[in-house]
């Protein structure tokens, strides 16, 4: 059996859903695949491990898809302040000014909004796409019946499922996640490189009431960060991440939970709230990945499936969110203007919009990350001297901050920089 689509999307993880949101009221026929849908929402279920800070651009985005409703009224955890410090160890510094000196908290209050975003678990973001998307006759959700084979070297490009099913669409999309298969039988190259530290994640349950603060400590061990999450049944929880060298993530891991909650506590600055019990667990490595290409005649990547960034300001999924809304929007023009979907000249708008942003997103991070992994004494002055003053001045006057928050749209860059990237500007 054969069938068409005008698109198809390989995964409705986060970014593939969002995706087939954005195109669905156009009625064009789309073919969304995914090999395994995510259980059910419980209100009575504790907090997923896997949670993602959710910036203004992102919330704009799912508003507009309307499926920021949907995941509100399933749970979400506002954040109203942002911390950020290092633990400083200069030659003149001493106790309680230090880390006032080199402390920078943003507030809510200081750019008008209620808040800065949100926590929200992976799955209710998913789940809120997914039931958004019930009611568009013109999807066709496919699961149960995986793919086995893409072929790129026809147009219109080819999917085969398990059941001998023949897919055919002048586009694919890879929404496939961190190992797309659609971007290796593309095959699209990629850049990767690990980092020599791993991010334990853990879910844990904290003395009340709920924080709406989110922070990050740089140590000289690497960064740990605390995320506000929804209160559950009247208690309070939080996720953790504590960046550590991968040598000791079994150690960590096999810890009995009132060790694992013991060492966190001690680890973490003094700041974190009291942890009573762990809900769950797991260390994650950290690669840094770009693909060299975003398309091709016929297939495009979106989201982690073309990029995956250290998760230190909790950016990948948000720019994964500025793909589906960059790419969407290509594409919607280009179907009024009777262009094809699969034209090499329609998807390299989009990848000239994404991949020099994502790229700059990704550097960032790595300034950050290296530049905060090291005690050189001239770099830790230099980096505490700017953390104090990014103090002094508002959010959305900190051009990092704002972009980070997804208060504008692109990073001010030198003249000739905006030259050679006219799309990004
Ligand atoms: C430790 C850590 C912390 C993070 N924190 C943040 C944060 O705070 N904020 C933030 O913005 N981002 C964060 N991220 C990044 C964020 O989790 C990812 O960017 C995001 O999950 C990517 O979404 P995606 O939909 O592109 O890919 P995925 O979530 O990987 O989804 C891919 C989907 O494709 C499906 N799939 C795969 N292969 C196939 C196939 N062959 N056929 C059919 N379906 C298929 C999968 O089942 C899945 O549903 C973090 C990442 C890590 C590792």
């Amino acid at each position: 059996m054969t069938t068409d689509f005008d698109i198809i999307i390989v995964g409705a993880g986060m970014v593939g859903s969002a995706l087939a949101c954005a195109l669905a009221p156009s009625g064009a026929r789309i073919g969304l695949l995914e090999r395994e849908l995510p259980p059910s929402f419980d209100p009575a279920q504790p907090p997923d491990l896997r949670v993602s800070a959710i910036n203004y651009a992102s919330i704009e985005l799912l508003s507009r898809l309307g499926a920021w409703p949907r995941v509100l009224e399933k749970r979400a955890c506002p954040f109203r302040q942002l911390a950020v410090w290092e633990k400083l160890e200069l030659p003149f510094s001493r106790g309680e000014f230090d880390s006032r000196f080199n402390r920078t908290c943003f507030d809510a209050k200081q750019v008008d909004q209620a808040q800065l975003g949100y926590i929200i678990e992976n799955r209710l973001i998913q789940l809120a796409l997914l039931e958004q998307l019930e009611q568009y006759p013109n999807i066709q959700l496919i699961t149960r019946n995986p793919l086995v084979q893409a072929d790129f070297g026809q147009q219109p490009p080819r999917l085969t499922l398990e059941d001998g099913t023949t897919l055919i669409a002048p586009l694919v999309v890879g929404s496939d996640g961190a190992n797309s298969r659609i971007r290796q039988w593309a095959q699209i190259g990629q850049f990767a490189d690990a980092y020599a530290q791993h991010a334990l994640l853990a879910t844990v349950e904290i003395e009340p009431p709920q924080q709406d603060i989110t922070w990050q400590a740089f140590t000289p061990t690497g960064p740990l960060a605390f995320l506000p999450l929804a209160d559950v049944g009247g208690k309070s929880y939080a996720s953790l991440v504590w960046y550590h060298q991968a040598q000791q993530g079994p150690e960590l891991l096999g810890m009995p939970d009132g060790e694992f909650l013991q060492a966190a506590q001690t680890t973490f600055p003094r700041e974190l709230p009291p942890l009573k019990a762990l809900v769950a667990r797991g260390s994650f490595p950290l690669v840094k990945r770009h693909a060299l290409n975003y398309v091709k005649p016929g297939v495009a990547l979106v989201g982690d499936a073309a990029h995956t960034i250290n998760p230190l300001a909790g950016q990948g999924v948000n720019l994964g969110f500025k793909d589906v809304a960059s790419l969407a929007r290509i594409l919607l023009e280009a179907r009024q203007h009777g262009e094809g979907w699969g034209t090499l000249e329609v998807l390299q708008r989009y990848e000239r919009e994404r991949h020099t942003a994502n790229q700059l997103m990704m550097n960032l991070m790595d300034l950050f990350y290296y530049g905060f992994s090291n005690s050189i004494a001239p770099i830790k002055l230099l980096r505490n001297l700017g953390l104090a003053a990014a103090s002094l001045a508002k959010p959305a006057q900190r051009p990092v901050i704002a972009y980070a928050l997804g208060l504008r749209d692109s990073l001010p860059l030198p003249a000739f920089l905006r030259e050679r990237v006219p799309n990004l500007i």
